[in-house]
């Protein structure tokens, strides 16, 4: 089968088991590169690992620290003439390439949020690796099936108290416009955070706890966003925000867990607004992210899901003292996002942003490169015109 992008809005319906194996290698290089993480993690719980940021995180685990990975998923595996969803092939990338590597790789695909699916994981843990030094939650989802009430809880991405009117733009054809976006009620505030606030990250704890798969000294971390002002009504004050708060919480309890397990930790590290899956379905963000990309290119700072995640490796929870902390107890790796100078760009570029000069003003190319290498399209050394196989089986 010869496999093109099919892009639908937002996501791209077909991915490319050779592209996406071409991305992780990519990823597998940029932490080889440097000098191993010293003191890294040894073995690792990757929740929500085969995209993203947690893909990044189990990549720079593995290859950056020689570490042991479990990564739990949600993807949907290829069949005979159908393609997967690219952390499918990721994940297959991802395993052979650290077998070959000598080191342990595991993955279950399924719910995240089910008890049989943390079940499963401490069976491989306790039989396989003992226990954990790390645990690192990353999952971005639209739904969630409560465990213990079976209530199918839906994530909405609006805002809360009031309308919110900005710009967005649609990325896939390049029109600029003007969104308005209705208010969360009540319920949907509520939903939004039993899907992506802590629950569920305090239920997997828990559960490793209790099971005694926690080593001494073990740590956690989730990740969140907060950004700057411009997409707060949609961001850190919209219901996704509410739920990030809901995560907070959690890292406190949790932290006060590992803590009492021989001196561990757990906190939140804020990243950057990169392209993913997940940031690509919300609104007026992506032109945030397009613009933002413009000028961290420009000045040379601009970081993807490997870099940043290996910077909070090497620099903050491995660098052989304490994380820095902000004032809420959050690790910053936005903080080159966050510096003034190029907020103030941002702040400049954004109010005169329209569809015809999208393309000087912001990277919207940029933008749609990285969107289509989510899903294996456009990296060097691949022959799209090719035949390929697209029914792979997860080694
Ligand atoms: P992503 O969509 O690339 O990855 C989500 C991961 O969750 C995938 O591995 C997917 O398989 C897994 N997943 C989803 N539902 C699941 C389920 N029910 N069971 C098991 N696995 C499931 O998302 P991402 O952007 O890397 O986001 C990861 C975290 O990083 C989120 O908490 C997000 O809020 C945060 N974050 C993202 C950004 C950004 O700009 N992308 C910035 C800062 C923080």
């Amino acid at each position: 089968m010869i496999i093109k992008p099919k892009v639908r809005g937002f996501v791209c319906v077909t991915a490319h088991p050779e592209g996406c194996a071409a991305h992780v290698q990519e990823w597998i290089d940029y932490v080889q590169a440097p000098a191993p993480i010293k003191n890294g993690p040894k073995r690792v719980l990757v929740i929500g690992a085969s995209t993203g940021y947690g893909l990044a995180s189990r990549v720079a685990a593995a290859f950056g620290s020689q570490a042991a990975t479990l990564g739990v998923f949600f993807e949907r595996p290829s069949e005979e003439g159908r393609t997967a969803t690219p952390g499918w092939y990721n994940s297959i990338a991802f395993t052979q390439a650290a077998r070959a590597a000598g080191l342990y790789a595991k993955s279950i695909n399924g719910d995240a949020f089910s008890d049989d699916i943390k079940q499963q994981a401490l069976n491989l843990l306790r039989a396989d690796l003992g226990q954990v030094d790390l645990v690192v939650y990353s999952l971005a989802s639209p739904r969630r099936t409560h465990p213990k009430t079976g209530a199918v809880h839906k994530s909405t991405l609006k805002p809360v108290g009031a309308p919110y009117t900005n710009k967005t733009v649609d990325t896939d054809k390049g029109v600029v416009s003007t969104v308005t976006i209705e208010p969360a009620n009540e319920q949907e505030i509520a939903d939004t955070t039993a899907v992506m606030g802590g629950e569920d990250w305090e239920m997997w704890m828990q559960a490793l706890a209790d099971a005694r798969l926690l080593a001494p000294g073990a740590q956690s971390v989730a990740y969140s966003y907060i950004g700057p002002e411009v997409t707060w009504a949609i961001y850190k004050n919209g219901t996704i925000g509410l739920a990030k708060n809901d995560l907070e919480r959690a890292a406190k309890n949790i932290d006060s867990l590992l803590k009492f397990n021989g001196g561990g930790r757990a906190f939140i590290s804020v990243n950057k607004a990169l392209v993913t899956q997940a940031s690509s379905a919300i609104p007026v963000v992506p032109l945030y992210i397009s613009i933002l990309y413009k000028i961290m290119k420009e000045r040379g700072t601009h970081e993807g899901c490997i870099e940043q995640i290996y910077r909070l490796f090497a620099t903050q929870m491995y660098n052989g003292a304490t994380p820095k902390f902000d004032e809420s107890g959050r690790v910053r790796i936005d903080d080159w996002e966050m510096r003034p100078e190029i907020q103030a760009a941002v702040r400049t570029i954004w109010p005169r942003v329209t569809t015809e000069n999208l393309a000087d003003e912001t990277d919207i190319a940029g933008y749609r490169r990285e969107f289509l290498k989510l899903f294996g399209f456009g990296l060097a050394g691949v022959n799209y015109e090719a035949e390929t196989e697209p029914h792979r089986t997860l080694p």
